[in-house]
């Protein structure tokens, strides 16, 4: 790391925190809600194999600031206040968690406990089902991480260390987003190909391993956490075709309101992709608090069912997440 950004992270983020100047940053804002989007939080010090966990000390930390600074409410709430155009007497926040890492329950859960914050987790439902269930990107990771060789499809080949393929001028992060449901042709290439991620998973539970069902139903009744769809499979949906998409949202809300035993309204777009067609069957599915990452289409600014989020860095500090926040609470908020 450079020594300019040590010296932020270390001494300058946290005295401008210190000083109020975010809270500065904050009062110039017209907006007075916002919806704020984790993954991971984990415990694990040090080098880590993909960085789509926050670490705890850092979380906690964001945890009591973000308790000093806003009002922080259930996302159900923030949707009704926010189609009622109600007043808030302070700045208001949601807090969702997107993929259902098991860490959100063993790490992130005692945390939001301790401190008596609200939050929606967004499961992907096949690993509900399905133990072995690992998402896509951590399957690549895995792999990068032990072979440190191309990968080899029948698609083309993707070299060490970015996995860019030369012939069809595509990352393979990029082929597997834009794929739609032939992606999972490609994935079980790679991992019939790769067994190796089996193994390496098994290493790293903490930071890979997916909610199943006998831990949802461990936690269902948790009166803290709202659970939310964030489809079957986790497919960019924009490169679905209607029927799969309207499959893949209305699948997994079954999915989960069979455990947990009470209707799921709430969906999140896996990797924030989404198109019209994406947003009909959602709506057709049942869904009535929709979150995407950035709006994509003109007219979501005015429908009251879907919200765009603000995405939590897990590379850097809860200061400088703070500032962040403060600085784009009006890009991401409403
Ligand atoms: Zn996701």
């Amino acid at each position: 790391m450079s020594i300019v950004k040590t010296l932020s992270r270390k001494l300058l983020f946290p005295t401008l925190v210190g000083m109020g100047v975010d809270k500065l940053l904050l009062a110039k804002n017209k907006k007075q809600q916002i919806i704020i989007n984790f993954h991971g939080v984990s415990n694990i010090k040090g080098k880590r194999f993909n960085n789509r966990h926050l670490d705890s000390v850092e979380f906690e930390k964001l945890i009591l600031y973000l308790k000093e600074r806003y009002a922080i409410i259930p996302l159900k709430e923030l949707f009704e206040n926010y189609r009622s155009q109600k007043k808030v007497p302070k700045k208001t926040i949601a807090i969702t968690f997107d993929d259902g890492y098991i860490n959100n329950f063993t790490v992130a859960l005692p945390i939001l406990k301790k401190h008596n914050v609200p939050a929606t987790f967004y499961l992907i439902t096949e690993s509900l089902e399905n133990k072995e269930f690992y998402v896509w990107p951590d399957v690549i990771d895995l792999i990068q991480k032990h072979t440190k060789e191309d990968i080899k499809l029948t698609v083309g080949t993707f070299k060490y260390p970015g996995f860019y393929c030369d012939t069809l001028k595509l990352s393979l992060t990029d082929l597997m987003k834009q794929s739609g449901s032939e992606r999972e042709k490609h994935l079980n290439e790679i991992k019939q190909k790769y067994p190796i991620y089996i193994s390496e998973a098994a290493k790293e539970p903490e930071l890979i391993k997916m909610i199943h069902k006998t831990e949802l139903e461990n936690y269902k009744d948790e009166p803290l956490i709202e659970y939310g769809s964030h489809t079957h499979l986790h497919y960019n949906l924009e490169h679905l075709n209607s029927e799969d998409c309207f499959k893949e949202v209305s699948v997994s809300k079954h999915i989960i309101e069979k455990i947990i035993k009470k209707p799921v309204l709430s969906l999140a777009f896996p990797d924030g992709s989404y198109n019209e067609t994406t947003i009909v069957n959602s709506k057709k599915a049942g869904y009535e608090n929709i979150v995407a990452v950035t709006y994509k289409l003109n007219e979501n600014n005015k429908d009251p069912y879907i919200l765009s989020r603000f995405t939590v860095s897990n590379s850097t500090t809860s200061e400088s997440n703070l500032l962040r926040l403060a600085v784009d609470f009006d890009k991401f908020g409403f």
